[in-house]
């Protein structure tokens, strides 16, 4: 059986740290090992115990004002020992200006002013919130789902992604790597075209399971329940996920559908560090897991793992086609589809796609590179916060710039956090124009247009993050796109040359696209903002405006 997880409470006042002890064992002993320790130097002492026989921390508690080391200091070494543990800082109101600062030193997660009475209003809640996220990031411990595949391998890395996506909890086993592996290749009779398996709590094993397969024999919904809605989202990502959260509570029957997994491109970022009420930022994975609660407790449908691949109208009915030939009907639809990363055109990249190159995300793989070098492409606010989020693990990271500097494209908090790095460094004016690897990505060459030299750098990963394009191939021309296949919507619509995009007397309204009832919210829409605040008030936005165009029908 996995061993507990340690929570760690560090405070010099034994009163004080009596207490605190008590109040996590009362409430966490079942399923974390609390342990106090009255000094930061003995806090570490236990943490490098821990560290060597590979038993997980999940959070620290430390008090700030201690003799020896101070409660930031004790943290800081935390981090730098252990990057995953949740720090948390027991102060006084006088030290809150230190600890606002530690979260921009050393990454603390929250601060607690003392006293902290009660516990179950003024403890509980914050660590209740740190340990959810801790367990979201370790699914693997208790888990049920197993997958066996090759570490290399595209159909692995897929699995692996949306099992992660889907928040379910898995223990990845490596075929070169586990004896386990083996063993249970063998037990299923499995051949190489079989992997990845996948054993599933119920017994049954799937072999190289589509996405669709894996959610059913997961228990996942990838079937609408009813005939007709009043509103049909599809994507998942924040648009769509705030307008599930709207619209269900404001009581419109509601059906989401999403090809992967919730989250969209802010379900793979590792800390959104601009979005309101968060200071020291969340993960893409956090802010998806309360989203998805949020929207299932007001009852919005969701229907995963299906790709909608086509739009029909039927009169004031609206038809929305799912991949494998099934559909969704509903009186309207909100289109939040985001966009997808552009791919990098260089010699052999092509070949080597999740092996070892990736586009637009980090947060699984990060945990994969500790202690190798890591290219990352890239100069805008992802490439930037992609290379910060891997530098905790990698031993360097190189960034491959086209530009002469990092500021055009990326926000100054950014830029700063990058150059005072000491595991980053910054190639300007370069680009990569080759890959190799056998099975995996081995070597990149890198050009630097200035000087015309060509650099080989050894490296497994590669990160790219180039821009995007908007998913909406699948409307063809059933709704009015722009040249690249944005969404025009409310008064672009007007104010375009061609007058005849919108057919009622009626102005749209404001998110609203060429066909009346259908509209468009975050990344997709033809001018908008690219971020996660916007894409989320556009999603609840959107709700307002359905209700209004219901009430026209
Ligand atoms: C690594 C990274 C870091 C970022 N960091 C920040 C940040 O710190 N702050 C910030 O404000 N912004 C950040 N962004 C940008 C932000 O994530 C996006 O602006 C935001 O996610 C847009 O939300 P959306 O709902 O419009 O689209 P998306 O998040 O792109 O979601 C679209 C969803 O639609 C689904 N979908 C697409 N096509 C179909 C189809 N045909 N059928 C069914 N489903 C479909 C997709 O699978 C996806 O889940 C970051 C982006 C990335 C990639």
């Amino acid at each position: 059986m996995a061993t507990k997880p340690t929570i760690l409470a560090v405070d010099d006042d034994p009163a004080v740290s009596k207490a605190v002890t008590r109040d996590l064992r009362t409430r966490y002993g079942s399923d974390y090992r609390v342990v106090s320790t009255t000094s930061g130097e003995q806090a570490i002492e236990v943490l490098e115990e821990l560290t060597l026989r590979d038993q997980p921390v999940a959070l620290v508690a430390s008090d700030q004002r201690m003799p020896g080391m101070t409660g930031i200091e004790v943290l800081a070494e935390v981090r730098r020992r252990s990057p995953d543990t949740k720090l948390l800082l027991l102060t006084a109101y006088a030290d809150t200006d230190v600890a606002i600062k530690a979260i921009n030193d050393i990454g603390l997660d929250y601060y607690l002013l003392k006293p902290w009475d009660p516990p179950e209003d003024r403890l509980y809640p914050v660590i209740d919130d740190l340990l959810g996220d801790w367990q979201g990031q370790h699914p693997d411990r208790s888990a049920e789902v197993r997958v066996v595949g090759h570490r290399w391998s595209d159909r692995t890395v897929e699995t692996k992604d949306f099992l992660a996506h889907n928040h379910v909890p898995y223990r990845w086993l490596d075929v070169e790597r586990d004896q386990e592996a083996r063993q249970l290749i063998e037990l299923a009779k499995a051949t190489a075209q079989d992997l990845p398996l996948v054993l599933v709590p119920d017994g049954a094993t799937l072999r190289t399971p589509s996405m669709i397969e894996l959610a059913e024999a997961l228990g996942l919904q990838t079937r609408a329940e009813q005939q007709l809605y009043d509103l049909c989202i599809v994507g998942a990502g924040p648009a769509g996920l705030a307008a599930a959260v709207y619209a269900a509570s404001e009581g419109l029957s509601t059906v989401l559908v999403e090809r992967e997994a919730p989250g969209g491109q802010a379900g793979t970022s590792a800390s959104i560090e601009n979005y309101l009420g968060f200071p020291k930022g969340l993960s893409g994975a956090d802010l998806t897991r309360r989203a998805v609660a949020q929207a299932s407790r007001f009852g919005a449908e969701m229907v995963l793992a299906r790709d909608v691949i086509g739009f029909e109208t039927r009169g004031p009915v609206r038809a929305v086609q799912l991949g494998g030939g099934t559909e969704v009907e509903a009186r309207s639809v909100l289109i939040a589809t985001g966009v997808s990363y552009r791919k990098l055109e260089a010699a052999g990249l092509d070949e080597l796609g999740s092996r070892g190159v990736y586009y637009g995300a980090t947060a699984s793989e990060a945990v994969q590179c500790v202690g190798e070098d890591v290219v990352i492409v890239g100069a805008a606010n992802s490439a930037g916060q992609a290379a910060l989020n891997l530098r905790k693990y990698a031993r360097k990271v190189v960034m491959v710039v086209r530009g002469s500097n990092l500021e055009d494209g990326m926000s100054e908090y950014l830029v700063s956090r990058i150059q005072a790095a000491d595991n980053i460094e910054v190639r300007l004016n370069s680009q990569v124009t080759s890959a190799h690897g056998d099975g995996h990505l081995e070597v990149l060459e890198v050009c630097n247009s200035t000087t015309g030299t060509v650099e080989e750098l050894r490296t497994s990963w590669l990160f790219v993050f180039i821009g995007a394009a908007p998913r909406t191939d699948w409307l063809d021309k059933a709704v009015a796109r722009d040249d690249k296949g944005f969404i025009v919507t409310g008064r672009e619509l007007m104010a375009s040359s061609d007058s005849g995009l919108w057919p009622l007397p009626r102005a749209p309204f404001a998110l609203e696209s060429s066909v009346p009832g259908v509209f468009a919210a975050g990344d997709v829409r033809l001018d908008s903002m690219k971020r996660v605040a916007s894409a989320v008030g556009e999603g609840a936005m959107s709700v307002y405006l359905v209700h209004r165009y219901l009430a026209t029908i």
